[in-house]
């Protein structure tokens, strides 16, 4: 065998099992700065020879496939459902119809019931094949794509398997990479995601596979569905599911009793606030597949197991205050300030109130007795008043009419739920909360300037907005607080770097409402430049793809204010890059807006990363597979054949290097 095709083989068999260990086990066993060494030496092999593609490489987990109609696929078996029970003796009660249905003894696998999206794998021969959504249990949406970048899915299979059959399981968001991802949408001025089940389901059916990679998904499996498994009983199963490669959780757990299934239920219904992830309950099986077998299934459930809902922990406590945050856009948010008690393994303290409607609905009052709730949702939330308890001289709450920072009168417009402080340019939150967004790592990364001395530069009246930042001298910050000589020299270099930061990230840290990264990589690419945006009409925002009237609104209202104009000019005088640079300017055009293509092969005139990076620049699309959307392929020498017959079934066009090159002149 070509010595090449070894030396890629033997890196894609040790990449696949650091994913493993990682990603599955929890447990690596090298860095990752090794492992992306690693990775991209790959890369570096794949791309050079594409003759050795194969679906199931490592390299191909960053995602970058876009799907625009996900197609509707029959399950090979039905995805049934699950009967509830909210106690015990419901338990009980399905225990007793069991053994009526079935002799022998009878033992059950007890697993946690994981709060999250429900997904069948299909492998064939070793191979992920496709993954489809539950859908109505009969058939659901294929999703291969976008599983395909959850790094815990593994692509090929260890050991030996089935040559064919499915695997069942659960598309999960970990609680801290859930608070992450918000965290992250918080500073962008987006709406947080409500709670991990909604935000996993939703990211199965993102089109852009690349965001799909970017969320730090799990996958969790229970369920091996197939003939000639080789399995005796469910517990079995999940042994050799993990054997595969598969993450199978490690609480399940064998019962032979139903008492010890109410102990598996005791110990969980606390322990399970300790697990990275949410569950919602406990699922009991009968263990023996021959016994499960002649229970079989009602219309909608097997009888063979049962779904035991945990309650969703609920206190009582009192309300001791309302107090009120301004947010960086002037935002205000009220917050419950609670008498602090045990709820789910934390101690709670606060709870959002979100807004006055909310305050008003729940006619909450200070001193009131209070039902304070964690369910799906991480954050506490107040579900009720206790009246019977409430105080006879109680009032009802009076929203605030004024900042409590800046006391100026607050505003709330037509159709928005929040109340906001318009002291833009006065308002301390807000003032400090805009350049701790400007300087914030994802916008222009200021080394050597943190939230805190932010906070501080305002407060001793060094700066009032970001463009300040560039008249600061070592000197001036010297004297503050835990600085030093070469803390300042720091800060002060870094912010003279920033002005080499580009357009498009200037652009989000100047923190316009509503424009995030991605609405700001969009504008930079669109209008090149921070005059040519300032002057567009919100007709003409709006016809930029993906551009809302919301965000087209905020942007023609931010360069309407004078001051912000100001502190424009301002940037612009100390020499920031408020237009795309003329050499990547010089390099872009409109010629293949529109258009998606799939480059494969090898070429002589530039490189593949040079061609891919061609059609971005001229505004086409990259796409990984060949499908009745593509408007070319581009193919080199050594092209797939598989490819090629796709595309011609297809009817897509094959063009040659020459005739790509040709097209933007
Ligand atoms: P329900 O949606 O209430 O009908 O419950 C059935 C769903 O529970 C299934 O579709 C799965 O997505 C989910 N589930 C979570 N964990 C498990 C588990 N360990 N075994 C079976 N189903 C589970
Ligand atoms: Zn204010």
């Amino acid at each position: 065998m070509n010595n090449i095709k070894i030396k890629i083989e033997a890196l894609r068999t040790e990449l696949r099992e650091h994913n493993h260990n990682y990603y599955v086990l929890d447990n690596p066993i090298i860095s990752d700065y090794d492992f992306d060494i690693k990775l991209k030496e790959l890369q570096a092999l794949e791309e050079a020879h594409p003759e050795f593609h194969d679906a199931t490489s490592p390299t191909l987990r960053v995602g970058g496939e876009v799907t625009k109609n996900f197609n509707t696929v029959v399950h090979n078996q039905r995805m049934y459902s699950l009967d509830n029970s909210y106690s015990l003796e419901d338990l009980q009660d399905w225990e007793t119809r069991v053994k009526k249905m079935v002799d022998g003894d009878i033992s059950y696998t007890c697993e946690l019931k994981y709060d999250g999206a429900s997904i069948s794998l299909t492998y064939e021969n070793g191979n992920l094949l496709r993954a489809v959504t539950r859908g109505d249990g009969f058939q659901g949406d294929e999703v291969t794509a976008n599983i395909k970048t959850i790094k815990s899915v593994p692509l090929q299979l260890k050991g030996n398997y089935p040559p064919k059959f499915d695997i069942r399981g659960e598309i999960v968001l970990p609680f801290d990479g859930f608070i992450k991802m918000n965290e992250e949408r918080i500073a962008n001025d987006e709406e947080p995601y409500k709670n991990p089940r909604n935000t996993a389901s939703g990211s199965l059916k993102l089109q852009d596979s690349a965001e799909v990679a970017k969320r730090p998904l799990e996958c969790l499996l229970y369920n091996l569905t197939g003939e000639n498994l080789g399995v005796q009983n469910q517990f079995e199963s999940l042994e050799r599911a993990r054997q595969m490669g598969f993450k199978v959780p490690n609480e399940a757990k064998l019962c032979l009793s139903i008492d010890d299934v109410f102990q598996f239920i005791n110990h969980w219904d606390k322990a399970r606030h300790n697990l990275p992830y949410e569950t919602d309950g406990v699922v009991v099986k009968v263990n023996n597949l021959y016994q499960q077998d002649e229970l079989g299934y009602t219309a909608k459930a097997p009888r063979w197991a049962m779904a035991y809902k945990f309650k969703a922990e609920q206190v009582s406590t009192k309300l001791n205050e309302i107090t009120y945050q301004v947010g960086r856009t002037g935002a205000i948010t009220p917050v419950a300030n609670l008498e602090p008690v045990a709820l789910a393994g934390t101690i709670v303290k606060r709870a959002s109130l979100h807004n006055a409607d909310q305050i008003e609905k729940l006619d909450i009052r200070i001193n009131d007795d209070v039902f304070v709730e964690k369910g799906g949702e991480i954050i506490p939330k107040i579900i009720a008043v206790d009246l019977s308890k409430r105080p006879l001289n109680s009032q009802p709450t009076q929203y605030i009419t004024a900042c409590p920072e800046c006391q100026t009168v607050l505003e709330r417009l037509e159709g928005e739920a929040k109340h906001f402080c318009p002291n833009y340019n006065g308002c301390n939150p807000q003032v400090i909360g805009r350049i701790q967004h400007y300087i914030s790592r994802k916008a222009m990364d200021i080394e050597g300037l943190g939230g805190e001395t932010v906070a501080l530069l305002v407060n001793e009246n060094l700066i009032t907005n970001y463009a300040d930042l560039y008249t600061l001298t070592k000197e001036q910050v010297l004297p503050l607080e835990r600085m030093a000589e070469k803390s300042a020299e720091n800060l002060v270099n870094g912010i003279e770097a920033s002005k080499q930061i580009p357009f498009d990230r200037v652009l989000f840290g100047i923190g316009i409402r509503f424009v995030g990264e991605t609405v700001a990589k969009k504008l930079a690419k669109h209008y090149k430049s921070i005059d040519a945006l300032a002057s567009a009409s919100i007709e003409n925002l709006e016809k930029v793809d993906e551009i809302g009237i919301r965000i087209a609104e905020s942007v023609v209202a931010f360069f309407a204010s004078e001051e912000n104009r100001e502190t424009i000019q301002r940037l612009k005088a100390y020499g920031l890059q408020l237009e795309i640079s003329a050499e990547k300017l010089a390099n872009q055009t409109n010629t293949l807006e529109g258009k998606s293509f799939v480059v494969s092969g090898v070429f002589t005139q530039v490189s593949r990363t040079e061609l891919k990076k061609l059609i971005e620049d001229n505004g086409g699309k990259n796409v990984s597979s060949i499908s009745s959307k593509t408007d070319f392929v581009v193919a080199g020498d050594k092209m797939g054949p598989s490819k090629k017959e796709k595309a011609e079934k297809l009817n897509v066009p094959l063009i040659s290097e020459v005739q790509f090159l040709e097209m933007l002149q």
